[in-house]
This record gives C-alpha cells, structure tokens and sequence, in this order.
C-alpha cells in the first residue's frame, strides 16, 4: 500500500516551514561563514577502538587512497569520488544512540608541522584526559588514555609517511601563523547499534585526520550574546557532546544572519553573565593587567586552549583570575576581549553586542595583549617559540 497524504498539496504538515530554501540557504550560510576550512577529506588512516564487553580491541584501517601524485592528477569525479569513499565507514551500524540520540562525545587536537619537517601534537594527553572523561559521563566505558594518545600518534604517523600531510611554509609567521595548516585530529565515540533509548555499553573510538587551516573569517571579528541557552546547570555542557552542538550551531548561524562572527553565551539562570563562545572559550582584559575568564563549572566546557592561555598569561606577568564574568562589565571597562580554543586558536574580538549596545575593543592593534597571547600560544605550536612545559609532542 502506497500512503500518499503527506505529498497531497494543500494539506502538506508542517506547511509553515519553507523547503525551497534549503540549497540556497545552507550555501550561503557556508560562504558567509567561511567554514570552508573543515571540508571534509578524510586521510586514508584512521585508527578504530571497539569495546567488546571487557576489553578495548584495537584496529588501524587503510583507506582506499592513491599516491598524493596519483591523486592529484586524477580528474575532480574520480578524486571526489575516491575521497567519498575514504569519508565513509560502512561497517558502523547506521541507527545507533549517536545518530539518533546525540549520545556520543569527540575530541579535536592539532598536530602542528615544524620548520624542521617534524610534526607535533599540542597537549594530547589533556585530549585523552576529557575524552575519558566525557565518555564516562555519558556513562560509556571510558576509553583507555594511553591507548588513545599512541592511537593518535601513530595515526597521524602513518599518514605521513604517504605524504598526507601539511607541509611546514615560513610564510605563515608574517601573521603570526593565524593561517597556517595543520593535522586536525578528531577522535569520537560511536554507540553500538540501536533504536531504544538508551546507554551504549559497547562503543567504538574512531580517530580520524584531516588537513584544516584558519576557522575564522579574518577581519570582522565582531560577536554577540545569543539568546540561546548552551548548557543548564546540571546538565552536559561541561561534556564535549554532539548532543551540545545543535544549540550552538544554530546560535553562531543566528549570529551570521545578523553580521556577526561569532555567538556569544550567557548564562541560564539571569543571562546576566558570559559564559562561552559557540565552541570556544571566553577571556577578556581589564584595566590593570587583569585577564579573567568564565570558572569552571558543569556548563563551561573545559578547554585545553584555555588552560594554556591561563597558565601563558600568568607567566607574562598577568593577573589571571577565574570568576563569574558579568557582561556588563565586560562592556563598561574591559579593554580587550579573545575566544580560545584548537580551532579558534586565541581569536581576538573587536567588539562586543549586547541587548543592541556594541562596545568595541582593542583587541586586534598591533601591540595588543590578545595578539601578543596569540603569537606565544602559536610561535609554541609551530616550534618558534621555547616549549618550556613540555606541552609538544612530536609524532
Ligand atoms: C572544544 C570546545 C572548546 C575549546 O576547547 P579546546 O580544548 O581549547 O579546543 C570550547 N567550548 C566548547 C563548547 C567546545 O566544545
């Protein structure tokens, strides 16, 4: 029997909402945001974790790939086509409580290459850390941290070895390598198959690698508060969850809509104080050399990012505290305001808006704090800058 109701004219559900729009509307969303630097093109190695009850087995898969020669002289369809074909996993069950539920977490790290050819991972413990501490409070088993750094390593190993991988280029220091290329890193969980609701009990941990650069449009870094709420008290916002992401993507969308570079959060209870970025953390500059961002608490998602900057700023001679951050303070005195985060890097910001008040900052001169943060964090990544802590990890 062939049920028709639903695509009679006239008496189409949910007639409020326009379907025409769709391709228009998501490309421009995608040109207007510049995201064009998470084009998905997955490396041919990726490493596989499977938690069969007891134990973590472990797997590294070869994607079908050529030579990058090959690869590059082939015509756009077949190399599209070849890359679709690294881009998909057909043995993950397609329902699952990931897919349908949110119920999944992931990480995202950056190997960094070095003017001496090396490559370098930034702070990859810190990464393994919260992603077994995310799965564990999404009550998955909680992936084994040692397995999951030498995972990451040898991952981003081997596909240099078949030359997917960026290549180290001076030019990037003339902006304090704002766009210089990287290994994005992005391990995520994945629930065994499944359509009721309900916890995973055996997931897998999928690493997988791709080449990104800069995340930000450069040059209108302006944001403004959502009206959104990200994360509750006693909720998840302190997981790095999928299930967190909807909000947020519609938030930085709305923000995009109106002009703006980036949503900023406030918090549930009073929208009274700053509490994040749409996926980044939150500082801003006081007079007097005080740099607070957001304490951490169960709706702050702890970035490794912002605890270098934390610790980078206390080591300048800053006066770094971690308060409740009120955005009218923000407006009335601060000097300059920054986001953080491994994509974000420290993303200066030039103004602030507000309930229709727009505040500016200093934050993108020269001679700023913001950019001084941004050329130590960056010069440490991309070896130009000493590693005193030991925070590079080379691959
Ligand atoms: C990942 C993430 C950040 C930044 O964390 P980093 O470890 O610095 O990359 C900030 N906020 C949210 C919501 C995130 O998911």
């Amino acid at each position: 029997m062939i049920i028709t109701f639903l695509t009679i004219p006239g008496i189409l559900p949910y007639s409020g909402l326009d379907y025409n729009c769709k391709a228009p509307y998501y490309e421009t969303q995608e040109l207007r945001g510049g995201k064009v630097a998470f084009k998905l093109s997955m490396y041919p190695w990726i490493h596989q974790a499977h938690f069969d009850g007891k134990y973590w087995e472990e797997e590294y898969l070869e994607r079908p790939h050529h030579t990058l020669e090959e690869e590059a002289s082939m015509s756009d369809e077949e190399h599209t086509a070849l890359v679709d074909s690294r881009n998909r996993l057909p043995h993950l069950p397609i329902v699952s409580y990931s897919t349908q539920y949110g119920l999944s977490c992931f990480e995202g790290l950056k190997a960094f290459p070095q003017p001496d050819g090396s490559l370098k991972l930034f702070r990859p413990d810190r990464n393994c850390a919260r992603m077994a501490a995310s799965m564990k409070g999404l009550r998955m088993p909680p992936i084994d941290e040692e397995l999951l750094l030498n995972a990451m390593k040898e991952t981003v190993r081997r596909n240099a070895v078949i030359g997917f991988t960026p290549e180290y280029n001076p030019a990037w220091e003339s902006n304090f390598w704002q766009n210089g290329d990287a290994v994005y890193i992005r391990p995520f969980s994945y629930s065994e198959g499944g359509i009721g609701v309900n916890l995973s009990y055996r997931p897998w941990v999928i690493t997988v690698c791709t080449t990104v650069s800069q995340y930000f449009t450069p040059g209108a870094n302006n944001a403004i508060t959502s009206k959104r709420i990200r994360a509750t008290p006693n909720g998840i916002g302190w997981i790095k969850t999928s299930a967190n992401y909807a909000i947020s993507i519609l938030a930085k969308a709305e923000a995009i809509d109106d002009g703006y570079m980036e949503a900023i959060f406030l918090d549930a209870a009073k929208q009274r104080y700053i509490e994040e970025g749409s996926s980044s953390n939150f500082f801003a500059l006081f007079p007097g050399g005080r740099l607070v961002t957001p304490m951490m608490k169960d709706t702050i998602l702890p970035g490794v990012t912002r605890e270098s900057i934390i610790t980078i700023a206390g080591e300048m001679g800053l006066d770094v505290k971690e308060d409740d951050l009120r955005v009218d303070d923000v407006l009335n005195n601060a000097e300059e305001c920054f986001v953080t985060g491994t994509a974000a890097g420290v993303t200066p910001l030039s103004s602030l808006t507000h309930s229709g008040r727009k505040q500016e900052f200093s934050s993108l001169k020269e001679d700023s704090i913001s950019i001084h943060l941004l050329k130590v964090l960056k010069g440490i990544q991309y070896g130009a800058v000493e590693d005193k802590h030991n925070w590079m990890l080379e691959v």
